[in-house]
Formats: C-alpha cells, sequence, structure tokens
C-alpha cells in the first residue's frame, strides 16, 4: 500500500461507540499516523495492516489513493469539512513525509459565493445554525464571505 490516505473507524473506548481516524502510507509504503484515537486506533503500520486484514473495505475503512483525483474528490465531498481540511492541513503543514498528492481535488466550493477555493482557504461552518444541538458543520465559507457575513448574519458560532 503507497501514497494512499487511509479513513478509518476507530475510537472506541466505551460501549462501541467510534469516531473517523486516519492514517497515511507514503510513497514508500511507510505508515505514518495522521489521527488514531481509542482501543481502535492505529498508530502504527502493525496494527493498520492487522486492521486492514480483519476489516471490511467500504465498510469499515476506505482508501484513497492521493495521486487520484476521483477518489480524493469522493474523500472530500463524503467526509465531514472539518475533517477534510484537517486533512488537507495536515498534509500541507508536513514536510518530511513523501506523497503525490492531486491537490485539485482537494477544492470545495463556497456556500455563499458558490465559488471554488483551496480546503485551506476554507472555513467549514453550517448554515442551519439555529443554536441548540449543533449537528455538526456541513458546509465551507470562504475567508471573503466569513468577513462579510460572520457580523451581519451571525452564521458563525
Ligand atoms: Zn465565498
Amino acid at each position: 500500500m503507497k501514497n494512499s490516505l487511509i479513513q478509518y473507524k476507530g475510537g472506541g473506548y466505551e460501549g462501541c461507540y467510534w469516531e473517523w481516524n486516519y492514517g497515511v502510507f507514503d510513497v514508500n509504503g511507510s505508515y505514518h499516523d495522521i489521527y488514531s484515537s481509542g482501543k481502535s486506533g492505529c498508530p502504527t503500520k502493525r496494527k493498520i495492516q492487522r486492521y486492514i486484514r480483519e476489516r471490511e473495505e467500504g465498510k469499515d475503512y476506505y482508501l484513497y489513493p492521493l495521486s487520484s483525483r476521483k477518489k480524493l474528490t469522493e474523500f472530500a465531498d463524503s467526509s465531514n469539512p472539518d475533517h477534510v481540511k484537517e486533512i488537507a492541513k495536515w498534509f500541507i503543514v508536513q514536510k518530511k513525509i513523501k506523497l503525490k498528492i492531486r491537490w485539485d481535488a482537494f477544492q470545495a466550493p463556497c456556500v455563499f459565493c458558490g465559488e471554488s477555493h483551496h480546503v485551506s482557504d476554507l472555513t467549514p461552518c453550517s448554515r442551519k445554525s439555529q443554536g441548540g444541538d449543533v449537528v455538526g458543520n456541513t458546509e465551507f465559507i470562504c475567508n471573503l464571505c466569513k468577513t462579510v457575513n460572520s457580523s451581519t448574519t451571525g452564521i458563525l458560532q
């Protein structure tokens, strides 16, 4: 497994709670932990290999080759915007790990102006924030629209 992002069901402290965990295989096949938690978390290559052996792809985990625009777009479209942004940021700030990334796949439209921006320039937000239960962020807002809208509509927090 090389140059791929893995998204898997980690977590599991008590009962059967789980949360998405992430790791990446670099171009040489070395494994790097991005985020792992709980007893299902896999901070090491040995653990993630075992996880892959014992679990089901497409249900317990997803593999996204970083050179595949189609797969990365799939990841960006189907995952929590907060996670997509964190992963993109992680890729941007890490310097030592060799990856070949189709950066154009990490684009998303701003919910206000509709323009496509790189995810690192976007802030996850939710149009459905009426207070009360927080459902989580579902969309992105670009920096410009954020400046314009945050003061008038109170859309952000
Ligand atoms: Zn915008």
